[in-house]
């Protein structure tokens, strides 16, 4: 019998019942020998020296059958026991593979919670505190995308290595996919800096350059850390803990270590009430643009509006998307949102003033979608709304990425005269090599900058850099945030073509925009239908209309 043909599932073990029976035959015959084989073998001794009777022929046949049967029993026992332990060799390998993750050799993620739980009892019984700590490496896919696979494969197993060096001697460390680690080890309660040196050490190290593949990358992480003495009341517990907190590490910025705290965990489900809230949202049409107007500060004319999205939530009322923007990103939403949002404005802007152009922010997540230049072409195309009128702004993270992909997508919609803006700049590397890489018409100063323009000398410093860099690179220059007479004046005098804030009024819905443009007989078909004397008055404006005309119009 093959050992591959036995039930697997058999108590007794697969190779046990052979072992047995041959066994037992090997027994049998040595019996029958020793009973038979000493009267046999002296008889023939006889009968060949001193010529006496013959043994008996039967005994003889006997004898030589349980000679026979030894010599079959033991060489089979031989070969069982051979096979045995090539088996237990295989199984052994089979189970800690099972345990451990190929690519680093760490434990996965159900041998950790394994091991962890039994740390975890260990802990209680020693007057110890586990700490696990949750690594996640920041911005590890674009090393993926930008060098492929086997570059990202080895510096998963050089951070291993980093990691296996910090920890502490007795650590579980494990691998739990992609780029998420976690480890777990004891520590004495009333000293929680030993855990904190740990994970300073490790942010610290993995902000270093590493060598992969004959590459130089950086990388950084996230890491939450929890305790099991502090409200855990399971390794499950721990380790959603620890996940939490690394969650809200990346989220103040990356690059750092965050304990748990409970106030975490409710931060997390209105985040989970808002993502599962924003998958129906966008469907049901409650996403909606609203208008902030940009004007021309040489002339004071409306030149157009930047759009922002909104969530008109039928119970928490009108959300920033300072607030689910990020949520749509982190989730894969961002395209659908942001193409709903462009189909709408440019739905509400078909009769408006040919003059007037639409600004669209487009994230950095969008621009790895090879196919978006395509997509914003079919919106415009089943609009209806000329692609020269429209103006997408960027920020300098969207380069960061895939600048190849990027300069792509960006040739192709402005092969349409679709024009393209830099966002926020000053915040980020305000490099003149990205300024350079790809083909802006526009640079938007960042409001942060311009609304403290009057009484910081930094923000001052920087506002006249960058419209001097806007000169010399002959770009015109947006600032937002312009709150103020007096900062819309010093702009003017800066040479800023176009600004943008809430002394203009505060970013309007459609609703309000019509009403706004058509105080101002910027619709189509007024120019047509109605004579500008005739004009029926206009609706009341609301205060921030009021300042519009004042201010702008
Ligand atoms: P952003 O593109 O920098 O937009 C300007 C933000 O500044 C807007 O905030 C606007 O309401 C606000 N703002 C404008 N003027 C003033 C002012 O004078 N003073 C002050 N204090 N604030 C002013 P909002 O609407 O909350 O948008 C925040 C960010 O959300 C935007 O920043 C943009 O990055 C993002 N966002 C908004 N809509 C969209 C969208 O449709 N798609 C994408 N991808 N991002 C969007
Ligand atoms: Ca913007
Ligand atoms: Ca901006």
């Amino acid at each position: 019998m093959s050992l591959d043909d036995e039930d697997e599932t058999n108590a007794e073990g697969p190779t046990e019942r052979p072992n047995l029976l041959s066994g037992a035959i090997s027994v049998a015959a040595i019996l029958l020998f020793v009973g038979t084989g000493s009267s046999v073998l002296s008889k023939t001794l006889q009968h060949y020296f001193q010529g006496g009777e013959p043994a008996d022929r039967t005994l003889v046949i006997a004898l030589l059958l349980n000679v026979a049967l030894i010599l079959i029993g033991w060489r089979r026992h031989a070969a069982l026991s051979q096979e045995v332990r090539i088996r237990t060799v295989a199984e052994e390998r089979a189970q800690a593979l099972a345990a451990r993750d190929p690519l680093t050799g760490f434990l996965n993620r159900r041998s950790i919670a394994e091991e962890g739980a039994a740390m975890f009892v260990r802990a209680t019984r020693r007057r110890k505190a586990m700490a696990m700590l949750m690594l996640d490496l920041d911005h590890f896919k674009t090393i993926n995308d930008m060098h492929g696979h086997a570059v990202g494969d080895a510096l998963l197993r050089a951070v291993a290595a980093e990691i296996a060096a910090v920890m502490p001697p007795i650590a579980l460390t494990a691998r739990l996919g992609g780029d998420e680690f976690s480890c777990g080890f004891l520590f004495d309660p009333a000293e929680p800096s030993f855990v904190e040196r740990i994970a300073e050490k490790l942010v610290n190290r993995m902000a270093q350059p590493f060598e992969a593949e004959g590459l130089r990358l950086h990388i950084s992480c996230s890491l939450g850390v929890a305790r099991s003495d502090f409200d855990c009341a399971s390794i499950d517990a721990l380790m959603r803990s620890a996940d939490i907190a690394m969650y809200a590490a990346k989220k103040s910025g990356r690059n750092r270590y965050a304990w748990f705290d409970h106030s975490m965990e409710r931060e997390l489900q209105v985040r989970n009430e808002l993502e599962s809230g924003l998958r129906t949202a966008i469907p049901r049409g409650e996403i909606v643009p609203y208008f902030e107007q940009q004007v021309d500060l040489s002339t004071g004319r409306l030149h157009g509006f930047e759009v922002l999205a909104r969530w008109e939530h039928p119970i928490r009322g009108l959300i920033s998307p300072e607030l689910f923007i990020p949520i749509a990103e982190e989730t894969g939403m961002i395209a659908d949102l942001s193409l709903s949002i462009m189909r709408q404005s440019f739905l509400a802007a078909r009769d408006w003033d040919s003059s007037l152009s639409i600004s669209i922010n487009i994230s950095p997540w969008q621009l790895r979608d090879a196919w978006l230049a395509q997509k914003i072409i079919k919106v415009l195309t089943e609009t209806g709304f000329p692609a020269n009128r429209l103006e997408i702004e960027i920020t300098e993270s969207s380069l960061f990425d895939n600048l190849a992909l990027a300069q792509s997508i960006v040739g192709s919609l402005k092969n349409q005269g679709v024009r393209l803006a830099l966002d926020d700049f000053g915040t980020g590397y305000s490099s003149l090599a990205h300024l350079r890489a790809l083909p802006f018409d526009r640079i938007k100063i960042d409001k942060s900058f311009v609304m403290s323009l009057n009484d910081n000398a930094d923000s001052a410093a920087i506002v006249n850099a960058i419209v001097g860099l806007g000169e010399s690179l002959n770009l015109p220059i947006t600032a937002e945030g312009v709150e103020t007479v007096e900062i819309e004046e010093r702009l003017r005098a800066l040479g800023c073509a176009k600004s943008q804030g809430w002394l203009y009024g505060r970013p309007l819905s459609v609703t309000n925009v019509r009403r706004l443009l058509a105080e101002r007989r910027l619709l189509q078909q007024q120019h047509q239908q109605v004579p500008a004397d005739q004009e029926a008055p206009a609706p009341a404006p609301t205060p921030q209309i009021a300042t519009s005309q004042r201010q702008a119009g």
